[in-house]
This record gives structure tokens, C-alpha cells and sequence, in this order.
């Protein structure tokens, strides 16, 4: 039986009896006990009634088992719907019947409050707790660990993850085998990864970069990581000495930053950091090589697309950009109105195609076409200028263009400027309601340890370096720029919060 996914990421360690996942205990789980687990899980869940194509929700803290959910849901067909940790009863009860899951798997100490959210979906509740106990443990143990995986071809649904809901309501992206396992094969080939690679692993598995991108990368290339619980610096500096590799959000990079014990000596062991799922500053790309000596890796991705475009592995990773499309991966700018490509170096949206592309939002016919130009090319809604070596330098996404007084203004292009500003750390600019401009430019700064600032003297400083109409009306202070789970500040609640400023 072909199963594509299974062939490619998981049959080849069936016998492998290395190290697949370094716990923070000490302790290791090879591949072959990974996958007799994995055996063991989708017994259990078809045991539960699940059948192929059916889809299995997740809400659990990440654990080895956790992940052995994916790799059973691939090998019994079922369709893996990994959630957010942080949401709540009510948010579960949307993605579960919008999904129209027939399995939920939750921690235990969830089970009362979403008991009657599986009772109203017709979905079947198993409880996973953090060290792996639970009622699916309980029906997983004593099954056979052997499991010949079900027929799937490269076209079939492999999971929908949804995605993370920055700009509004989450979308389920319907991600097919082929979408995951080619992007796999680009970032093994571009970012070298080898069976002796050991990756840190920190981020959240119910996220394409700690699910998609970190877990099948490695499973791919046959190599390990080490399975941490999130972040914690501690933990990241006590495994760099025996680690290859690390991907990481960009707060992974502020907070190293912010310590003294990251060094070149630290990092004499590291090969690679990649970045991604929001934008690094260039100033944390600048300050990690002069403190390590390396160059992070930035590239960039969504829910909908996997990965796009990545910075070299060999040649120059430039500071600011997410560099250039992956292997397999067509990307364009293009004029939002009319999907035409716009000149060198201009503005536009970014579009892209290729195998990496998912099918469509699930239950969303409309948006999903209006989110494909009729040659086949996914709109992204992030804007962009590619420059004439292919590098793709975000500008931010089109939802957050300013239209003030009938310019457009990119937000990127006023937040770099103030992030260069004496005392300021990090900034927002947003666009909120004007009674004369349409929309009024707000910043949002939050200051450097030690810094006060003044938005007399903040909005003074910018005369000098940009347009009028681009200047912000107004700046205010912040202690800290709200950000969900994957390190994205949260414009529209920024939005909200500062929608009367001018009215
Ligand atoms: P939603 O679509 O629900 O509003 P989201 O777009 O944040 O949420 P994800 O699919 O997790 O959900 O994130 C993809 C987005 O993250 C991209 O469209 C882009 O805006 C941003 N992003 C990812 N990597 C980078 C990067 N390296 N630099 C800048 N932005 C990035
Ligand atoms: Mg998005």
C-alpha cells in the first residue's frame, strides 16, 4: 500500500533504532519506538470509530505522544487538526464544528469543560495529559505495534491547520501530503540538513514552523531534535552545546540576545538558526553576528503555503529580507488589483505557486477563489519588492496599508525609522479612523531598558526622515506590543485599542 507522507517521512525508521526525540529529562525515544507508538495510537483510533479521511483534533501539551497523534493520523488517513494550547472552550467548539472533527483529544484536565463540545459535534473525547497518560494511552497500550498505513496518494488531505487568526477569524488551510512532504524536500536540500543534524526544538507543535517545518525536516532527513517544552532560555543554552541547528520566532532571538551567556563560544557547536513566522528586525540580525559570529537565516511562510522564499544557506542572507523563493516554489509580485507583475524593485503583493500550495480554506469556496488569480497563483496578502537577485524584502501585509488622505503609506517603511530612534526598542504603526485623512498614521513604541520617551520629541525626530503625510499624528508609549503564541504583534488589537484617537 503507498501511502505518500508515510513512505517518504516515516517508513524508512521502522527499524531505526537512533535517537529521534531528546527530552529535557535525559531521557530519548528512537524512531523505531516513536513509530511502534504511532502503531499503537492509530489502533486506538480506529478502535474509536475513526475512519480514513475523518478529522482528528488535538488540543494538548506537547509531548512525544502528541506528535505520535500526527504520524498515526497519516498512517490511518485521517485528517490532523492540531489547535492552539491557549484556546478556549468556546474557540475549540468553533474549529471542532467547523472541522466537523469526530475525534477531539484533549488534556485531561479539559475534559469536563469540552466533553459537551464533542458531544455536540458527534465527536468522539480521548484525553492526552502532558506525560502521555490519558484515556488514549489507556487504549493505546496492548495494541499491536505494527500498523500498515492506509492508501493515500500525493493529492490527499494529510491535515488542516488553521491559521493564526492575526488578522482576523482563523482559517482551516486543507494541506494535502504532496504540500508537506515537497516543502520538506526543498528545506532538507536548502538549509543541508543530514541524518546527523540535531535540532532544538522549542516552538509549539500546533503551528506549521514546530509541526511542518521542524518535524518533518528532520524526520525527512533522519536526524533528532531535542523536544522541548517551549521557550526557555535556560534550557536553550544548556543543549547548544550538543545541538546543530535551531528554528526559532524572533522573540528566541531578543530574549538570547537579552542574555549574557550567549557567546561565540555558546554557539561553537550550532551550524544553522533559522527565523521565520514574523519579521526579525534587522538590528537582532546585526546584533546576534556581532555577538556569535553567525548569521540567522531568515525565511518566510504561511499556514496556506508552507514555506516561500528563504535566505541562502551559502551565499549572502541579507539582513531585512526573507530572501529568495525556495526550489519548486514560483513567487511574484503583482499589482493587488490586477495579479499583473509590477516593475523591479516596486511594491505589490505577493503570489505564489507551486506544490508547496495548499487546496483551499475548508468551507470557504468563496474565499478560496478569491484568493487564486486564474493561472493557478495563491495571493498571499503579505507586500513585497523583490530586488533584481530575487531577494523578497516584506513590507507588510496589505490588511494593515495605511490609506491616509488618499496615499498609501506601508507602515514597515515608518517603523523602521523609529525603531532606529534613540531609546526605542520596538514599534507598531497602524492606520486608524480620521475624520479628514480617512485614516490617521499612529506609532506604537515600547522603550529600550533604561529609555524614556516623549512623543513630543519622538515626533520631532521624524521630520527629518520621512514625508508629512507619512509622519505619525500621534505616538504613544507602551510597556510591551501585544503578541499571540507565534511572536505576531497583534495590529488589530492595537487597532482597537487606539481607534479614537482622532475621533
Ligand atoms: P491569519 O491568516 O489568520 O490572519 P497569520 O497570517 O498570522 O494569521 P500564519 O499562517 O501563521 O497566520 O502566518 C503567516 C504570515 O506570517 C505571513 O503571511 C506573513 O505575514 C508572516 N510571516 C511569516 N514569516 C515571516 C517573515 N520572515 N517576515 C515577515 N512576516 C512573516
Ligand atoms: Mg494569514
Amino acid at each position: 500500500m503507498t501511502n505518500t507522507l508515510y513512505d517518504a517521512l516515516f517508513r524508512p525508521h521502522e527499524a531505526n533504532d537512533g535517537a529521534f526525540l531528546a527530552l529535557r529529562d535525559g531521557s530519548s525515544i528512537s524512531y523505531a519506538a516513536f513509530l511502534k507508538l504511532s502503531a499503537r495510537i492509530a489502533h486506538a483510533m480506529v478502535g474509536a470509530g475513526i475512519q480514513p479521511g475523518d478529522r482528528v483534533a488535538l488540543q494538548a501539551k506537547k509531548s512525544p505522544e502528541a506528535l505520535a497523534v500526527y504520524a498515526a493520523a497519516v498512517r490511518m488517513g485521517a485528517v490532523f487538526l492540531p489547535l492552539n494550547t491557549a484556546y478556549t472552550a468556546a474557540e475549540v467548539d468553533y474549529f471542532v464544528s467547523d472541522a466537523d472533527a469526530k475525534l477531539l483529544i484533549c488534556d485531561g484536565a479539559d475534559a469536563t469543560a469540552l466533553q459537551p463540545v464533542a458531544d455536540k459535534a458527534g465527536a468522539v473525547l480521548l484525553t492526552l495529559n502532558g506525560d502521555g497518560s490519558g484515556t488514549l494511552a489507556e487504549r493505546a497500550a496492548g495494541q499491536t505495534e505494527s500498523y500498515e498505513p492506509i492508501e493515500r496518494g500525493p493529492h490527499d488531505l494529510a491535515a488542516f491547520l488553521y491559521t493564526s487568526g492575526t488578522t482576523g477569524r482563523s482559517k482551516g488551510a486543507m494541506l494535502t501530503h504532496d504540500n508537506l512532504l515537497s516543502n520538506a524536500e526543498a528545506l532538507v536540500g536548502a538549509w543541508r540538513f543530514t541524518k546527523d543534524d540535531v535540532l532544538i526544538h522549542a516552538l509549539p507543535i500546533f503551528h506549521t514552523h514546530g509541526l511542518f517545518v521542524a518535524t518533518n525536516v528532520i524526520l525527512l532527513a533522519g536526524a533528532s531534535m531535542i523536544f522541548l517544552p517551549g521557550l526557555d532560555i535556560d534550557d536553550l543554552v544548556a543543549n547548544m552545546p550538543r545541538a546543530t541547528t535551531m528554528m526559532g520566532v524572533p522573540t528566541f532571538y531578543t530574549r538570547l540576545l537579552a542574555d549574557t551567556r550567549l557567546t561565540q563560544d555558546l554557539v561553537r557547536h550550532m551550524r544553522l538558526f533559522v527565523s521565520g513566522s514574523a519579521p526579525l528586525l534587522a538590528e537582532t540580525h546585526r546584533d546576534f553576528e556581532a555577538r556569535t559570529g553567525m548569521r540567522i537565516l531568515e525565511r518566510y511562510g504561511m499556514t496556506e503555503t508552507n514555506m516561500n522564499t528563504s535566505n541562502p544557506y551559502d551565499g549572502e542572507r541579507r539582513a531585512g529580507t526573507v530572501g529568495q523563493p525556495l526550489a519548486g516554489v514560483s513567487v511574484r509580485i503583482a499589482e493587488p488589483d490586477t495579479g499583473k507583475p509590477v516593475a523591479a524593485g516596486e511594491i505589490g503583493v505577493i503570489e505564489v505557486k507551486g506544490r508547496n500550495v495548499f487546496k483551499g480554506y475548508w468551507n470557504l469556496p468563496e474565499k478560496t477563489a478569491q484568493e487564486f488569480r486564474p493561472d493557478g497563483y495563491f495571493i498571499t496578502g503579505d507586500l513585497a519588492t523583490q530586488d533584481a537577485d530575487g531577494y523578497v524584502t516584506i513590507v507588510g501585509r496589505a490588511k494593515d496599508l495605511i490609506i491616509a488622505g488618499g496615499y498609501n503609506i506601508y507602515p514597515k517603511e515608518i517603523e523602521l525609522v523609529l525603531d532606529g530612534m534613540p531609546g526605542v526598542a520596538e514599534s507598531a504603526v497602524i492606520g486608524v479612523p480620521h475624520p479628514d485623512l480617512g485614516e490617521g498614521v499612529v506609532g506604537v513604541v515600547t522603550a529600550s531598558r533604561g529609555a524614556v520617551l516623549d512623543e513630543t520629541n519622538l515626533l520631532a525626530g521624524l521630520t527629518s526622515h520621512l514625508a508629512r503625510f507619512k509622519q505619525p499624528r500621534r505616538i504613544f508609549v507602551v510597556d510591551e506590543l501585544p503578541r499571540n503564541t507565534m511572536g505576531k504583534v497583534q495590529k488589530n488589537l492595537l487597532r482597537v485599542q487606539f481607534a479614537e484617537t482622532f475621533t
